[in-house]
């Protein structure tokens, strides 16, 4: 239930039934609330008005994090419980999420100083119950040089050295949901919520268009909720806002750079000449940095990154690397998303609350707004609670999500993944793909890649590497896309982190995905300029 091949009969099952909960968006928080809800043994419908994770939740700056700015903001009990949740998040999904030892280098005339750092990472460790082997180091000038040599060394006292967990966050999102389809979810992308209907002042159904075919359907459920993300005051609208609470918009943006061009083999997390603080992280050869904060006030759909943005970033990295002499012809690619914060009167961007809050309307819509990625599974267990008890669901069970692995992570864990990965690759070599490939393809799919291997070792080859195009097979079947722009953005990255590869190959990738979809002609066109735009947004920043 997890393919375009689907579409019709989830439709059907959407239109017939009554659902106990029904999810607007499919971004981590909806996926998240989908999967809590379906464990439980609620019945459950998801719809998703773009892509999955198509919103903010692929355009993060992909860390599972404890938060460590926060301390700066005094909002200790977040670093605690955001901390702590880090670690459940690696443990049920190893395939996605990696731990990242991350530099914080101390400069004479910087915002952290070496004695408050040692005890606010000391603080961090013990609110966030980190693990011995994880713990922090203090870093003495000359150790933090031998990890990042081209370092300004002017001013350089030494570095703290913590650990941060690198993710994927449009695949974790697409992992929660496979998982919450295994739990018999209706998920279903490129369908819109329009309106609602609403019987006796309670809201008891909503109007939901199919984007692909223009289909109307009615998905009737006892609870709603509005899991839209940046579009959460839009989607109240379509009911009625109560409580005067609204959201503030603020865009990141993060830049890719060729390790060539900026070699970095280790994470560093460092101050911006203006005061505030970003992320430089290597990832497949590249390194990405971010991110921006600043207000925004258009359409969250297709938010893309300025000719400003990226300078300011490039003159961040100048300000810490002054050997680098970056030019903005040399950013690979970009990205930017949108921030859902909870407006707060007389705040800068950076100093809004990134709490997470949930409402009820007097008909019963429930709303959630703010959040991270990282606490997405913590953040679902508490609105299912409140579900539950509203609606005294009798047959619904305890949440389970701390101990349940997502989908691809059966019986894998921290401990035995390396080996896995390692004994699994050969599969991969068997079926015609080179090793360390297949060892990608391993760490990107967990135990699912036996499919993905099975595509690989049987099929046809048409125009493109074996790997990529097993990957393509898998995806279609197994993974719900429905564009090329699905393919190359949200399962694979591949539009940020090899966007060389998705300009060699879309052409051929387009085909297959015509032959197996249908596709009419105007349709692919359609795909194809869609998919171009977003490889110019992406390369040649607006402005
Ligand atoms: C630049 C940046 C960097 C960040 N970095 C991190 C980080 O490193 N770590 C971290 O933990 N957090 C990070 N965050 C925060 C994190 O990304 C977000 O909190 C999270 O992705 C929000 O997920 P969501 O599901 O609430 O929203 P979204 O992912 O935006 O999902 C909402 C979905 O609702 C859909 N939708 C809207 N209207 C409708 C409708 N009418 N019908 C159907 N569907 C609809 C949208 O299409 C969208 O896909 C970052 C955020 C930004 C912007």
């Amino acid at each position: 239930m997890f393919s375009f091949k689907e579409r019709t009969n989830i439709i059907n099952i959407l239109n017939r039934y009554s659902f106990d909960v029904l999810v607007i968006g499919g971004g981590i928080t909806g996926a998240g609330i989908a999967l809590d809800a379906a464990s439980r043994g609620l019945s459950v419908a998801l719809v998703e008005m773009q892509d999955f994770a198509a919103g903010t939740s692929s355009r993060s700056t992909k860390l599972v994090h404890g938060g460590l700015r926060y301390l700066k903001q005094f909002e200790v009990g977040l670093v605690a419980e955001v901390g702590r949740e880090r670690e459940i998040v690696y443990e049920n999904a190893v395939h996605v999420t990696t731990p990242e030892w991350m530099l914080l280098p101390l400069y004479k005339e910087g915002t952290l100083g070496k004695l408050s750092t040692s005890v606010a990472l000391n603080l961090y460790d013990k609110l966030a119950k980190v693990k011995k082997t994880e713990r922090r180091q203090m870093l003495s000038k000359k150790e933090t040089l031998e990890k990042i040599p081209n370092l300004k060394q002017e001013g350089l006292l030494g570095a703290g050295y913590y650990v941060e967990y690198k993710t994927d966050d449009a695949r974790l999102t697409i992992e929660v949901l496979k998982k919450a389809v295994e739990y018999k979810a209706i998920c279903l992308n490129y369908a819109r919520v329009t309106d609602f209907i609403t019987e006796k002042k309670k809201i008891v159904a909503a109007n939901v268009r199919d984007e692909i075919s223009g289909e109307a359907m009615t998905i009737h459920a006892k609870q709603i909720v509005n899991a839209t993300g940046p579009w959460v005051d839009e989607v109240r609208k379509l009911d009625q806002i109560e409580n005067g609470k609204y959201l503030k918009l603020t865009k990141g943006i993060h830049i890719v750079l060729n390790q060539s061009d900026f070699p970095l083999e280790q994470a560093v997390y460092f101050d911006t000449p203006d005061g505030r603080m970003v992320f430089a992280i290597p990832r497949d050869g590249k390194t990405y940095v971010g991110t921006t904060d600043t207000f925004y006030e258009e359409d969250p759909v297709q938010p893309i990154a300025t000719k400003e943005e990226v300078v300011y970033l490039l003159d961040a990295i100048h300000h810490i690397f002054p050997d680098l002499n970056l030019r903005p012809e040399q950013v690979e690619s970009t990205w930017a998303g949108i921030r859902p914060l909870i407006a707060e009167a007389g705040k800068d961007p950076s100093e809004i609350s990134r709490k997470d809050e949930i409402w009820f309307s007097s008909n019963g819509l429930m709303t959630i707004a703010g959040g991270k990625l990282t606490g997405y599974r913590q953040m679902a267990e508490e609105i299912v609670d409140k579900i539950v008890k509203r609606h005294r669901f009798k047959h619904a069970q305890d949440c389970e999500t701390k101990y349940l692995l997502l989908s691809g992570a059966k019986g894998l864990n921290s401990q035995n993944f390396n080996d896995y990965v390692a004994n699994k690759a050969k599969v991969g070599e068997a079926a015609g793909i080179e090793y360390e490939e297949a060892k990608r393809l391993v760490r990107r799919y967990g135990t699912n890649v036996d499919r993905v291997f099975e595509y690989a070792r049987t099929l046809e080859l048409n125009g493109l590497p074996r790997a990529l195009h097993a990957e393509l097979l898998y995806a279609i079947y197994h993974e719900m896309i429905y564009t090329p722009s699905d393919f190359f953005i949200r399962r694979t990255g591949q539009l940020y982190f090899d966007i060389e590869q998705v300009e060699r190959f879309k052409e051929a990738v387009l085909d297959i995905m015509q032959e197996i979809i249908g596709y009419s002609d105007s349709e692919k066109l359609f795909y194809q300029i869609q998919l171009d735009q977003f490889l110019e947004d992406a390369k040649n920043p607006a402005k």
